[in-house]
């Protein structure tokens, strides 16, 4: 992938500056999540990153043509998009809410924490947070302090990852959401220090950027993602738009950013949006950020290998070039079956993964669940 092509078409590097809420009492406006503050003189973007040029285009989802051929899925369970929920700046009084909407309909969320402000009243508890996690949604980094300048950029990216897996036991934070307010604080004559994407990618394998842009599914740039508004429901992020071929979104992957959502009007829409969500299931991949560029990231540096193909079983080999002990989520690789196969079996070393089969203009596909470099995976058939 050429990497230069995808930072040409993205907004320029303007973290320093989004409207992400720099203190309690901005994060308690809900019109915070809005665009981008314009850039101070002196940050100006490079302008050869004004020039859009389309990222590109991810491809539709592959049928493999004959029995035993096999493919990577761009998404996993061979999902159309993907879409992540994140919440920032602790925002603990709506917790529970978050939780109860989790529940309601089966999705996971990923909050944005900064680490030193847990334990004030907006800030919440780390009990919250183990809770959270033990529910199956995410806990990540926000930096220790929001970049108030209090501490280096290295500290503060460091620091969090700390601060975080101390105080939820075998928990790991492997992705960053930048703080913004850079330009509202030094307008006040406030302390900020400056986000940096080289220091971050010691740390972090991903991370959620400030441009307001769908992000790409082909050239994914895992470490300065953009992030949205709405769920489906924003005129430059609706459905059809990530199921339309010929939109820049499709295929991508939606990230919507949330602060207070204490407005019951806020909520409502927010629970349209999560209904809506619902319905369109077998389209939309819900993932934790984490996961979806974790996906992304292995999915780009697999190689897929079918081994032996024959009426009794199929057996591939997936590898990638990654660390194994960071990088341990499955992909679901598509195989095409042999006609008379109605069920399969699948085992990866020797252990039962999951293999779910979609039928597709008369054809019979698994999707197997396999994680890289964890040893060959047989799949048999077996009774529907
Ligand atoms: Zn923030």
């Amino acid at each position: 992938m050429n990497r230069n092509v995808t930072f040409r078409w993205l907004r320029p590097l303007a973290i320093g500056t989004i409207a992400c809420a720099a203190t309690v009492a901005r994060a308690q406006d809900p019109g915070d999540m809005a665009g981008d503050e314009a850039p101070p003189a002196g940050e100006r973007a490079d302008p050869r990153w004004t020039m859009p040029a389309p990222p590109p285009r991810a491809p539709p989802r592959d049928w493999p043509a004959k029995p035993g051929e096999a493919s990577i899925c761009l998404w996993r369970d061979d999902k159309m998009l993907a879409f992540s929920i994140t919440i920032d700046d602790n925002s603990a009084p709506d917790i529970p809410w978050w939780i109860e909407m989790g529940n309601q309909y089966g999705f996971r969320f990923t909050w944005f924490i900064i680490t030193r402000r847990v334990g004030t009243a907006f800030g919440g508890t780390w009990e919250q947070f183990r809770k959270l996690v033990e529910m199956g949604h995410d806990v990540q980094s926000h930096t220790a302090t929001h970049n108030a300048g209090s501490m280096t950029i290295e500290d503060e990216y460091r620091l969090a990852i700390e601060d975080i897996e101390k105080n939820i036991p075998g928990h790991r934070v492997r992705v960053l959401a930048y703080p913004g307010g850079a330009a509202v604080r030094r307008r006040r004559g406030q302390p900020y220090v400056n986000n940096d994407v080289e220091v971050a990618a010691k740390y972090y394998i991903g991370a959620r950027g400030a441009g307001g842009q769908t992000t790409p599914a082909i050239g994914m740039p895992y470490l300065r993602t953009g992030r949205g508004a709405g769920i489906f429901d924003h005129e430059r992020w609706t459905l059809n738009s990530f199921l339309n071929p010929g939109h820049l979104n499709y295929r991508g992957w939606h990230i919507v950013i949330y602060h207070t959502v204490s407005a019951a009007r806020q909520r409502t829409g927010i629970e349209e949006g999560l209904r809506r969500v619902k319905e369109h299931e077998a389209d939309i991949w819900v993932g934790l950020f984490r996961e979806v560029v974790m996906y992304a990231r292995q999915r780009d540096a697999a190689t897929l290998k079918v081994d032996r193909a024959d009426a009794r079983e199929i057996v591939f080999t997936l590898t990638d070039t990654l660390d194994d002990a960071i990088f341990d989520l499955p992909l679901t690789v598509k195989v095409r079956l042999f006609d008379a196969w109605q069920g399969v079996s699948a085992q990866q070393a020797g252990k039962p993964v999951t293999a779910r089969i979609v039928e597709h203009e008369g054809a019979r596909f698994a999707l197997v669940e396999a994680v890289p470099d964890r040893g060959r995976v047989t799949i048999r058939p077996a009774a529907h």
